[in-house]
């Protein structure tokens, strides 16, 4: 007899909620400082680059770069267990250099993905009206 395992949610907070509420839409929202114009990622109280509270969030091309990535073979929560394996992987987002963001690489042979390969977003349900933004190869 199996049981259905709810995924782990996320809970936004005033921090986050805007990242969750644009994957909801299917758009990649990211931090976005109204002072200088910085994005950063994951979302902090205060702009890394020039210190300003001044803060909002911008929807980001969700195109980049596999910079890292491995291959998880447990499953760290009984939702994982039938997903393996599956590609954890570091994204730099061509929006900014340096702007990373953790996330799953999608649609490919995990044995496939190589450092460097191009991917873009796209947006799987998680349930309860949560959209996870993943990515999979660009196209060509
Ligand atoms: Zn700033």
């Amino acid at each position: 007899m199996t049981t259905e395992v709810s995924p782990p949610l996320p809970l936004p907070n005033e921090l986050t909620a805007p990242f969750w509420e644009g994957a909801s839409k299917g758009q990649l929202v990211i931090q976005h400082c109204n002072s200088c114009g910085h994005f950063q990622h994951a979302p902090e109280p205060i702009c890394s680059a020039c210190l300003s509270f001044d803060l909002g969030s911008a929807p980001v091309s969700g195109k980049g770069t596999v910079y890292t990535f491995c291959i998880p073979t447990q499953a760290f929560h009984p939702w994982f267990e039938d997903k393996l394996p599956f590609v954890l992987a570091v994204v730099e987002l061509d929006d900014q250099p340096g702007l990373k963001m953790i996330t799953n690489i999608v649609n490919v042979n995990p044995d496939d993905v190589k450092v460097g390969d191009r991917v873009e977003v796209t947006f799987q349900p998680l349930g309860e009206g949560f959209m996870l933004p993943v990515f999979h190869p660009a196209a060509q």
